[in-house]
């Protein structure tokens, strides 16, 4: 059984299943303390030839065991198995479903938490908690209700019946179980400790898993499959003792349930054989209450079980608590605005920003206005701050008030959807989900697109041909028997999935460096025609990216350093000028080279 912030509403909300679930139980527990009374009248039976039933005596004969032994039984045995049955699916499918909706908020949460989140928490770590963790935390729930409750039932009614037989035996047959209690606490805190750790390592091993499998490539490239290994075996070894550990003192709690078990029987034949000795017990009796006893081994050894999942639940629950916690850094002001009928002009003033965790600025005091409709060349070394600059926009990070306006209005006073929805991007590691292509390409559109649409940008973008040669052209699933695209395609239908928006502004990072330089001049061409009257945004390597864009944006270390067509920056900036001499000598020593 657990309990937390995350969970309680659960309870309330499954109260009728675990309330059938209960009283199943309770029915299960309350029959099955009457067999051992059944073993008294069998065995007192054989020996004195009679039975006592309800202060009647009986001739112990056929018909005796027939009615009051066998029939009794098998009408017990029926009941019982409907009875487990029915608690079984109560506990179980209440479990279910708290995962079920659990994993929902979860998912939910997730998608609403900023770019920092993930910046700091690896997907590894994210899966283990919808994997490891929720798990733990459905089993805590089902098994540990079940636990909790048997053990509580199944308690009271033994020792009850126990307590009436012989209160001294019983209160000698209590004292391990005190015992019991007081060092399954203990060990219970130690293995919560123990758990944490290990769901730790685990998740340090899956960040890892996942983190070679993506970069499998760039390893065998290097030849670092040996070094990979040697890595992956040492986290595997932390993930081992992590696990060790945990198994040990999950053992060692086994081990004090079965001492103190076994103590509480030697209790029972040395006292009771006692008072069999005396005359105040008789063999019939004696067995009855071994056998009430022997019914509460299971709910007594259940504690240990119990006290070991809720130790995992808490810690499992506490890391999936962290994660529906969590909320966007960057959110919505209350007061915030629908930005309507956006026309794209942007406007960055004194903009000064760092990374939350950055030690230095990554854009200083930039000021620039992009008029609605003018295309845009963002140009600057590796580490400049463009893709950060667009970022901003994107609000993907805060920025101070006053410092992006979007036509006319600051973007802090906005919210974050409208503002989004007024761009299309292609970022600089284009990302192409497991689908066809059709669908990667028509992913913002709310419903099923018109084919014709999506061939459209495909077209703009240049890649309808090579979809074309793809054996099922647009249906052809990615990711699917190994189907992949080389590095220029999947740009290019990033470029088409943007296109399909046609949003006031298009920003393109670095969006056709793979591409050969033909079909960049095609792709260039088809931009200046669909996006005339419409701001497009184009962060680009080589000059002749931009060169023919309206103005250029030249960033150097983070400082505007100028703004201009590139005749004029040719003309006013030595900085833009060297880029491009350096470029235009690179360019003539690769052609010479070929
Ligand atoms: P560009 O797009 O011009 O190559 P970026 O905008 O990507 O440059 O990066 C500008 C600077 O910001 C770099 O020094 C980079 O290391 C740093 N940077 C980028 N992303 C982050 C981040 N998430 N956290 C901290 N620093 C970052």
């Amino acid at each position: 059984m657990i309990f937390g912030r995350h969970i309680n509403k659960y309870y309330l909300h499954y109260a009728p299943m675990l309330l059938l679930g209960t009283a199943a139980l309770f029915m299960v527990d309350f029959l099955q303390l009457i067999i051992p009374n059944l073993y008294q009248m069998v065995i007192n039976g054989m020996n004195r030839g009679v039975a006592e039933v309800n202060g009647q005596i009986l001739a112990f004969d056929r018909s005796f065991l027939l009615d009051r032994i066998c029939m009794p039984m098998v009408g017990i045995i029926l009941a019982i198995v409907v009875g487990r049955f029915l608690w079984r699916v109560m506990f179980f499918g209440a479990a279910i479903r708290v995962e079920a909706q659990l994993r929902n908020e979860m998912f939910d949460n997730a998608r609403r938490l900023s770019c920092e989140y993930y910046q700091v928490n690896k997907v590894g770590n994210l899966m283990s908690l919808f994997t490891n963790d929720l798990d733990t935390v459905q089993e805590c729930f089902g098994w540990g209700i079940m636990m909790f409750l048997d053990t509580l039932l199944m308690g009271v009614l033994a020792i009850a019946k126990m307590w009436r037989m012989d209160p001294v035996l019983t209160l000698l047959s209590l004292i391990p179980m005190a015992f019991l209690l007081a060092s399954a606490t203990i060990v219970g805190r130690y293995m919560m400790i123990k758990w944490d750790a290990r769901q730790e390592a685990f998740s340090k091993l899956s960040d890892f898993s996942q983190e070679s499998f993506s970069g499998i490539a760039v390893i065998k490239a290097f030849v670092k499959e040996a070094k990979e290994l040697m890595a992956f075996k040492a986290l595997n070894l932390e993930n081992e003792k992590a696990n060790i550990d945990h198994t040990r003192a999950s053992v060692l709690l086994r081990i004090l349930v079965t001492m103190f078990v076994e103590s509480v029987i030697c209790v029972i034949l040395g006292y009771g054989g006692y008072l069999v000795f005396q005359g105040r017990f008789n063999a019939g009796e004696l067995v009855e209450f071994i056998g009430y006893f022997n019914a509460v081994v299971w709910p007594i050894t259940a504690v240990s079980e119990l006290i070991d999942m809720t130790s995992r639940g808490k810690a499992s629950l506490e890391r999936i608590s962290e994660l529906l916690d969590a909320g966007p850094v960057v959110r919505d002001r209350q007061d915030a605005l629908e930005l309507q009928n956006p026309q794209g002009g942007i406007r960055f003033q004194s903009l000064t920003f760092r990374y939350p965790d950055g030690e230095q600025n990554v854009l200083t005091d930039i000021t620039a206005e992009i008029a609605p409709g003018e295309q845009v060349g963002l140009v600057g070394k590796t580490g400049s701050g463009k893709t950060t600059l667009v970022d901003l926009l994107l609000r993907t990070y805060n920025v101070e008030d006053g410092m992006i306006f979007l036509d006319g209005k600051d973007i802090n006073s906005l919210t974050i959807k409208s503002v989004r929805n007024a761009f299309a991007y292609v970022p600089q590691d284009s990302f192409l989900f497991s689908d066809t292509i059709a669908r990667n390409i028509a992913f913002c559109m709310p419903e099923d697109p018109i084919p014709r649409e999506i061939e459209n940008a495909a077209k703009m973008a240049d890649v309808d041909d090579n979809i074309r040669d793809f054996a099922s052209g647009y249906e052809t699933v990615l990711g699917e028997r190994g189907i992949t695209v080389s590095g220029g395609q999947k740009q290019r239908i990033s470029i088409a999935r943007a296109l399909m928006k046609n949003a006031p502004v298009l920003v393109l990072d670095d969006s056709v460096s793979a591409v050969d330089s033909r079909t960049e001049k095609v792709i260039l061409q088809n931009l200046r025609e669909i996006r005339k009257g419409k701001t497009t945004i184009l962060i680009a390597h080589r000059i002749s990216t931009i060169q023919q864009m309206d103005k250029i944006l030249y960033l150097e270390n983070g400082h505007l350093a100028a703004a201009g067509s590139h005749r004029h920056l040719m003309e006013s900036c030595p900085g833009y000028r060297r880029m491009v001499e350096l470029q235009q000598l690179e360019e003539e020593g690769g052609e010479s080279h070929v």
